[in-house]
């Protein structure tokens, strides 16, 4: 188990304040800072603190103009913090601007809204009132004139303008226009439906709609499954030649040819490969557990549960079906603490003399493939296991909804050579693992959490810029998979995602291409 203290975690990307780190986060930033004090025995916090976390994964794209924190203020530790900024009730909010002057108290929040909508239109609000001390991150805010657009390419460094004509109580345009601050070669500007030249010059019927206009005046609406922000703001991302700030794209034959990378093997990305499954079980049974010389304890049952959910519902060729089942056998039969690897592995690599039975041995990435050696790989294929079993323990209909889930976690904990990975997953899996009660919502649990974990890493170091961490599906791979809610906000239609992700991970669907 984490010892955590606090509502908040590493994972929640929300900054964690303690007397040591308050000053230099809260003055003199140059993002605007949104804090919460609470106090862990507060039910009002424990109620609100999953809004907070809802919060900071909705505007996570935001974070070099203005971010969150949060101070436990039930740490004694913490106290005297709380205290200077004249806390006397949980939770309280309090907007600092950016380049606080380390005397401000920040400005309170009362009687703040409880969802996140309400939350993100303060905050732009809050942004709006910047003067003289603009966040440099944050992008204008405030509507486009047709004078402004006029000589807007000479006067911006970028080739494409995306315009968001909505009504004046409308906060999409913003929102949009934050949530694209990371990106290059675009910028985003709202026009109100008064602006009557502007409307009649593109044409404009619908509030909201999104049109582009490039440098040599060519205009054209954005064309989306939903006009709203979410689709929007995915659609702008992902135009050609926008890109995240910072990661240019290389185009994938330069990257080969440039690098000792093997031959690149085609393949459709929306489709599930067995090479890639294949690979996974040889360098999670092969590599990854030959670096524990013995195996006793919680990792032997780990392993064993492992090896059992592969030998139920791993949907593979009937060699390799059959190598999995000798060795879950042999290891149910281990009733000793510990067993040694090299047994393990002599049974593993010895099927092949007894049967037809046998685990190919390398790894062949195909939908795995990375554009550079240090990308994709054997991550990409763990994710791509477990949703497959499962799956598959949902059509075999397995009598415990949490078997692959376990065995997943206690794998990831073990066993799963990237260790902060298994710390945020042990997080995730402590605070709703258990909630889950059918084999729909084991499958629906797994999609969701590594959506979380796409949001916190999109942008990162270690993304393929190739292969963008996006929520997935995308609406162009799902478009039933994604609604509105009444307010605007995305929302995601559970059962639709259910059946895609079924039809997506089924057995019969998994290409059989470059398999050894
Ligand atoms: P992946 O995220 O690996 O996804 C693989 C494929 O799954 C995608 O190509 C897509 O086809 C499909 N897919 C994407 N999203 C979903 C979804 N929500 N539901 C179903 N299918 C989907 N890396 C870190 O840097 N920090 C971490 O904390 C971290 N934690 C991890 C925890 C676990 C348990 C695992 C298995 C990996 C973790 N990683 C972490 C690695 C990271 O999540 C990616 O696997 C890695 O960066 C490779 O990314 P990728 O582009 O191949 O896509």
């Amino acid at each position: 188990l984490i010892a955590e203290a606090g509502l908040y975690t590493a994972s929640d990307q929300i900054i964690i304040l303690s007397p040591e780190n308050v000053d230099s986060v809260l003055f003199n930033s140059s993002a605007a800072l949104f804090v919460e004090f609470y106090a862990t025995w507060c039910g009002h916090c424990v109620a609100f603190s999953p809004t907070w976390k809802n919060l900071a994964r909705d505007i996570k794209e935001w974070k070099p103009a203005v971010d969150l924190a949060a101070i436990d203020c039930a740490d004694e530790s913490n106290r005297k913090v709380c205290t200077n900024f004249g806390i006397i009730g949980y939770p309280s909010l309090k907007f600092f601007p950016a380049y606080s002057s380390s005397e401000s108290r920040g400005q309170v929040f009362r009687g703040f809204s409880r969802d996140v909508r309400g939350l993100r239109h303060y905050i732009i609000n809050k942004l709006e009132m910047h003067n003289e001390t603009w966040p440099p991150a944050c992008p204008p805010l405030e509507t486009a004139s047709e004078a402004e657009l006029d000589n807007f390419f000479q006067t911006n460094n970028v080739k494409l303008l995306a315009l968001v004509f909505e009504r004046k109580d409308s906060y999409v345009g913003r929102e949009v226009t934050l949530d694209l601050l990371q990106y290059e070669n675009i910028a985003v500007r709202r026009v109100l439906d008064t602006e009557t030249s502007l409307v009649s010059k593109f044409g404009v019927t619908d509030f909201p709609s999104c049109y582009l206009y490039n440098s040599s005046g060519h205009i054209s609406r954005l064309k989306v499954l939903s006009e709203a922000r979410t689709f929007y703001s995915y659609a702008l991302q992902r135009l050609p030649g926008v890109v995240r700030t910072g990661k240019p794209q290389i185009p994938i034959t330069d990257l080969i040819k440039n690098s000792t990378l093997q031959e690149w093997r085609p393949f459709n990305k929306t489709r599930v490969y067995m090479s890639d499954l294949e690979s996974a079980l040889h360098y999670s049974l092969r590599v990854e557990l030959s670096g524990h010389i013995s195996i006793s304890g919680d990792d032997l049952i780990a392993l064993k549960k492992y090896i059992n959910v592969l030998a139920k519902y791993f949907p593979g060729r009937p060699s390799v079906k059959s190598a999995l089942k000798t060795v879950d056998s042999w290891l149910q039969q281990q009733k000793g603490v510990e067993i040694k690897y090299s047994d393990f592995r002599d049974v593993l690599d010895n099927t092949v003399q007894t049967s037809d039975a046998v685990l190919p041995e390398g790894v062949q990435w195909v939908g795995c493939q990375g554009s550079q050696a240090q990308f994709r790989g054997y991550p990409c294929a763990v994710w791509t296991l477990f949703h497959t079993l499962t799956v598959q323990a949902k059509e075999m209909s397995s009598p415990d909804p949490q078997e692959v889930l376990q065995a997943m976690r206690s794998y990831v904990s073990s066993f799963f050579g990237c260790r902060p990975c298994a710390t945020h997953f042990e997080s995730m899996a402590q605070e709703s693992m258990d909630h889950v009660t059918t084999l729909s919502s084991a499958v629906l649990w797994l999609w969701s959490r590594h959506n979380r974990v796409n949001n916190r890493l999109a942008g990162e170091l270690s993304e393929d810029p190739h292969f963008p961490k996006i929520q997935w599906p995308s609406p162009e791979l799902c478009p039933s998979c994604h609604g509105l809610k009444k307010t605007g906000e995305h929302s995601w239609n559970q059962e639709d995602v259910l059946t895609f992700l079924r039809n997506y991970y089924s057995s019969a669907r998994i290409l059989t291409d470059y398999l050894q």
